[in-house]
């Protein structure tokens, strides 16, 4: 199929531009999505960065107080057994570093100072524990903001010993500053872990142990502070799983089986999404990240990213993690995908709508000048109309055209008189059923079938008795240059059988595919029946010249033998004459003698009837057209003039009658036609022609026979049996042709006195019907 250049140029314009788009569209959105995911990973590891800094700096207060205030102690500067210096140490510390929760000291005699925040009867308690001679002793003082006592009291009920807490026991193991792992304080039921240092006494022994509760809350509320997307989390996670913080601090507690409180695991927690998305990492108890991880994870349909921290370091074996929905970073680019999704459709329409418009506009002309090749090649349209405006390609291209199809128009004009002016009959076939296209008005006059029947009609349809498919060849398609040349015998409308010589050949387009077979007819029912005439002509000349040289032989021997019969007869009738006068008394004698006379008498009798055989041969006497005759022998001895280089003319007026036995006067003008050809290939002449003629005189139609060539040899006596001078010659054809004449009632004669050449002549009486017209006619 062929595409058509509109269709083209539509598609080219509106699809190509729709595939840019398109491209466009998508690259930019894949790129910008790839882009934004790489930049929420980014940014979720600043998120954990700046946590794990916010983290450090906040607890880092507390790791210098607790330094410098084991240092104070170790030098004296504070005496550590003086619990009144200590506490103010610590009430001092307590309102600088708003993050502590509470700063103590227990020494090795299980004495204890601490400084807490408090909610009433004062911001801050201070509980003593001393352990003296005088046994133990608790008391609980509550200060102000200005160091004054707003309440005391004892509490006799209290057992804490802190030489058996974990920071006391942690440092004094390691004799250097220590962390404790975050736990829920037992005061506040809060989260929170403690740094402990030993103050060692002059002699390098642990005195006590100095130690600042940190609260941790402060980091959850840090977290929930953050901003991460519009939904992310950031949480710390101790290396145990311990969930340390949360922007959610009520998640991260939980009672244990004794009723106290502790930190709830990552895979307890009640935050889904990071349970979902870290539990996985502390799958073997413990978390170990020498690498910042980062993921993506699917919760609920929807699509995360996470970044996990590695530990901060080994004192605070933390690690952060972050995690936050895609949507928070790409929802925006999703919306303007769509958005330009839509733009994008927009701007196709309008660009495939504006891109069919200039197709059309560019087609138009195209599509006109199509139109009008058409129009012009069908005819329907005069070639020299105006173009309408169009391309100066096309204007060059319809100028080619426009001659192409006047010279077409010519040649089919020239080939559609040719065709229908033909004095042959033609017709155009199909070749592959033998149907009729078209027939020209000769083939109608030869069939007798009007066009419209013949179109209606197949070859073989005229065929006047069924045969062996003679077009069969035609059909042929691998026989390119088949030609039928057929004599073939059809039906005309009205019944008549006629013959005609059938020529026909395909026409074939470039590639060799047949078109259509054109037929050419003629009608040779004529031909054929003259054909057949001198068919038989020939047949009654050869049975007759048998007859006759038969005959002039029995006359040629009656003719010699004539003469001796006599003289036996007139010797016979002498000796019989002497037997009687008594010479010879032999009866015998009379006896043969007798018998020979009977014997002569007799061939005589036989002699005489041959004779008549051949002359009164004048039974089948007919009156007939000589012109037509002449004809005919013409056409006998035309093969054997054309070997012999000779001209045979006949000049007979048609309708000269004559009446007489016809085979025998064929005979004649053959046998004379055929002396001068004879006599003319013996020659050297140039011109060698034999002339028939025929007039009419008086009663009779004289017929002459003359030609070119050396005329009659010296000495030759014409007319005269067994005088030839040929080789082969038997010397009797003239003679039996003056018979033949003779017997017809004409005469024949050589008439040597014209010109070069011989000429023989005879005359046989005309049709006395004939000799009647012409003489009314001249009347
Ligand atoms: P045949 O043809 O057998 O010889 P014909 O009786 O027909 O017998 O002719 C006798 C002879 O007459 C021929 O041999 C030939 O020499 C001569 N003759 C007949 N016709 C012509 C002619 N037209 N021109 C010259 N010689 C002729």
């Amino acid at each position: 199929m062929k595409t058509s250049l509109g269709a083209i140029l539509a598609i080219g314009l509106a699809g190509l531009q729709l595939v840019a788009v398109l491209i466009v569209v998508f690259t930019s959105y894949i790129s910008s999505e790839l882009t934004l995911i790489h930049h929420a990973r980014n940014l979720l590891s600043d998120v954990g960065n700046n946590t794990m800094e916010h983290s450090k700096g906040f607890l880092q207060p507390a790791h210098g107080a607790a330094v410098l205030a084991a240092k104070l102690a170790q030098n004296k500067v504070v005496a550590s057994e003086d619990q009144g210096l200590l506490e103010q140490l610590f009430f001092q510390q307590l309102q600088l570093s708003p993050q502590f929760s509470g700063i103590f000291y227990g020494d090795r005699a299980g004495r204890f100072v601490y400084v807490m925040r408090s909610d009433s009867p004062g911001p801050y308690r201070t509980k003593y524990i001393t352990n003296g001679a005088e046994g133990r002793n608790t008391r609980l003082v509550w200060r102000d903001e200005a160091f004054r006592i707003v309440s005391e009291r004892r509490d006799p009920e209290d057992t804490y010993d802190p030489r058996t807490r974990p920071w006391y026991t942690k440092a004094l193991a390691e004799r250097s500053t220590i962390w404790t792992d975050p736990y829920i304080f037992f005061s506040s039921q809060r989260p929170g872990i403690t740094l402990a240092a030993p103050v060692f006494d002059a002699g390098g022994d642990i005195a006590g142990v100095m130690g600042v509760d940190i609260e941790i809350i402060d980091i959850s509320r840090f977290l929930s502070r953050l901003s991460i997307g519009s939904t992310g989390k950031a949480l710390i996670i101790h290396r145990n799983g311990d969930v340390i913080a949360h922007p959610d601090h009520s998640f991260i507690s939980t009672p244990d089986a004794n009723g106290a409180l502790r930190f709830v695991k990552i895979w307890e927690l009640a935050d889904p999404i990071a349970r979902s998305a870290f539990s996985g990492l502390f799958d073997r108890g413990a978390l170990d990240t020498p690498r910042e991880l980062s993921s993506q994870f699917t919760y609920d349909g929807s699509s995360y990213v996470s970044v996990v921290k590695p530990v901060i370091s080994n004192d605070l074996p933390w690690t952060i993690a972050v995690y936050a929905p895609e949507d928070d970073f790409t929802a925006i680019i999703r919306g303007n995908r769509y958005r330009n999704l839509w733009i994008a459709v927009a701007v196709t329409a309008v660009t495939a709508f504006i891109g069919l418009l200039m197709a059309n506009f560019i087609y138009r002309p195209v599509r006109a000048f199509a139109v009008r090749s058409a129009l012009v090649s069908q005819g329907e349209l005069d070639p020299s109309a105006p173009l309408p405006k169009t391309y100066k390609e096309l204007e060059r291209a319809n100028a080619a055209l426009m001659q192409q199809i006047a010279a077409r128009k010519q040649t089919e004009s020239e080939y559609g008189q040719t065709f229908e002016r033909a004095s042959r009959a033609i017709a155009q076939i199909e070749p592959a059923d033998g149907r009729f296209i078209r027939a020209n008005p000769k083939f109608c006059e030869l069939t007798g079938y009007a066009r419209d029947d013949l179109l209606q009609m197949r070859i073989a349809d005229l065929a006047s008795q069924v045969s062996p498919d003679p077009f069969a060849a035609l059909k042929d398609e691998r026989r390119q240059d088949v030609q039928l040349d057929e004599e073939l015998q059809w039906e005309t409308k009205d019944g008549r059988n006629i013959w005609v010589k059938f020529n026909a050949f395909v026409v074939r387009d470039e590639d060799g595919r047949s078109l259509y077979a054109v037929a050419t007819v003629d009608d040779i029912t004529e031909a054929k029946e003259k054909e057949k005439q001198i068919e038989k002509l020939n047949r009654d000349l050869s049975d007759l010249s048998k007859g006759h040289a038969m005959g002039r032989m029995a006359t040629g021997l009656a003719h010699e033998l004539n003469q001796p019969l006599a003289a036996i007869a007139q010797n016979a009738d002498a000796a019989l004459v002497a037997a009687t006068r008594g010479d010879l008394q032999d009866d015998d004698l009379r006896i043969i003698l007798t018998e020979i006379e009977q014997q002569a008498l007799r061939a005589g009798d036989i002699i005489r009837a041959l004779r008549s055989f051949v002359t009164e041969d004048n039974a089948s006497r007919t009156s007939f057209d000589l012109a037509e005759l002449a004809e005919q022998a013409e056409r006998l001895v035309l093969a054997e003039a054309k070997e012999a280089a000779v001209k045979v003319g006949v000049v007979v007026a048609d309708g000269l009658l004559v009446e007489a036995n016809r085979t025998q006067v064929a005979q004649v003008i053959v046998n004379l036609l055929r002396n001068a050809i004879e006599a003319l290939a013996q020659t050297e002449f140039t011109e060698r022609r034999v002339t028939l003629s025929a007039v009419h005189t008086g009663d009779m139609v004289l017929v002459s026979v003359a030609d070119t060539g050396p005329g009659i040899a010296p000495g030759l006596n014409l007319f005269t049996e067994f005088e030839t001078t040929k080789p082969e010659g038997m010397g009797l054809g003239l003679s039996i042709c003056r018979s033949i004449v003779e017997a017809n009632d004409g005469s024949l004669w050589f008439d040597g006195g014209r010109g070069p050449g011989a000429c023989f002549r005879f005359t046989l009486p005309a049709d006395t019907r004939l000799t009647d017209r012409r003489g009314s006619e001249v009347a």
